[in-house]
């Protein structure tokens, strides 16, 4: 159980759902650190009082040194800042709640340092899955998923004694707000249009890739990589009212599935007291009041994204790694709404096929591929 968390990504949507949980369960915080949040990270600080608070950015970090100058807290930024974070001494676990491929360095240095990971990056596995998990097995660090459906996969897992028993995992998808649409009918949405979730609250990245469907590839990966499964035995189903949040199919045609309300802080929750439960203030799905659960087979050719990745989870090496960076590069240009919806998996192609894959890729090899695939969408 936890005791003591590094936060990296405080002030996300994930981060602040972290801390109630935190907060709930009376954990002590030794790190947080956050993007440019200054704000939101001061309150942080000083109800959470952590030894070390990191802004990535470095007028961000000088603002808080200087806010903060009452208090007994290190601040530190950048690259070098989020690697302390993931260090701390004494914190037994280590939150990854950073988004993109940043998270990567800091999740092996703490894997390193035996720290359990509560992983909320998943990128970090989509790009570098084969080195983390083998880096965890090396150093016997404990990876526990907050993805609201790993950690529903974890859930129907734990009474598994043998992989072999699994016959497929089955993730559910929402659907995103576009369910039901044409591919032609997407190519005039604006960022407005997709940052309305039908089911979760989340950031905008993540909301992005739940709209395009590529969340669901990203998590296809994720869950290969987790549980060790080829792709064939990863699949995904349309369930619109994210009440089943997972399951696993078992060789004897059993099914074992989690169920409960969208809120991510059971998975968070878990995380940290797996593999123990501790009780909940929040209120419990309602079976009689959450209505008829209907499960549909998602559209790849109005959701080219979701093919994409499953192309690239057969293909493995640096092919995931530059599908999710080229796709980081394309969010953000659709964000500033400098291209449009359609040209989310048409710039993510457009990098598959001007960087080489390499396959059995070093970290610096993953890297180098994250760094071509960013160039290439920067330079459409
Ligand atoms: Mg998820």
């Amino acid at each position: 159980m936890t005791k003591n968390v590094s936060l990296l990504g405080s002030t996300g949507s994930i981060g602040k759902q972290t801390l109630q949980v935190v907060r709930e369960l009376g954990l002590r915080v030794s790190a947080l650190t956050a993007n440019t949040q200054v704000d939101l990270m001061e309150r942080q600080v000083r109800e959470f009082t952590p030894r070390l608070a990191v802004m990535m950015d470095a007028d961000s970090a000088d603002c808080l040194r200087q806010r903060i100058s009452d208090l007994p807290v290190e601040v530190l930024s950048g690259a070098d800042g989020l690697l302390a974070a993931a260090t701390m001494e004494e914190a037994d676990t280590v939150v990854t709640a950073v988004v993109g491929s940043v998270g990567l360095r800091p999740t092996l240095a703490a894997i390193e340092r035996k720290k359990r990971i509560a992983l909320a990056n998943k990128e970090t596995l989509v790009c570098a899955g084969e080195l983390v998990m083998g880096a965890a097995d090396r150093y016997g660090a404990e990876i526990v998923p907050v993805d609201s459906e790993h950690s529903a996969i974890f859930q129907s897992l734990q009474g598994c004694r043998d992989r072999g028993e699994i016959k497929r995992l089955i993730l559910t998808c929402s659907g995103g707000p576009f369910f039901g649409k044409q591919y032609e009918e997407l190519e005039t949405i604006r960022p407005a249009d997709a940052l309305k979730h039908p089911n979760w609250s989340m950031g905008a990245k993540i909301t992005i890739d739940s709209a395009t469907l590529m969340n669901k590839g990203l998590e296809i990966i994720e869950a290969m990589r987790l549980y060790r499964l080829p792709a064939e035995q990863v699949t995904a189903v349309i369930h619109r009212q994210s009440v089943v949040h997972s399951l696993v199919e078992y060789r004897d045609g059993a099914m074992i599935a989690q169920l409960g309300t969208p809120d991510m802080k059971l998975p968070i929750r878990y995380a940290f007291t797996w593999p123990y439960r501790a009780p909940s203030p929040d209120k419990p799905l309602d079976l009689l009041r959450c209505g008829e659960l209907t499960f549909h087979q998602p559209d790849m050719t109005a959701f080219p994204c979701l093919r994409i990745a499953r192309e690239c989870a057969v293909v493995g090496g640096t092919s995931c790694a530059i599908m999710n960076a080229a796709n980081e590069e394309a969010v953000m240009a659709f964000l500033r709404e400098e291209i449009g919806f359609n040209d989310i998996p048409r710039q993510v192609e457009r990098a598959l096929s001007r960087v080489e894959v390499k396959y059995t890729p070093t970290l610096e090899d993953i890297l180098e591929a994250d760094r071509l695939a960013r160039e290439v969408v920067r330079n459409r």
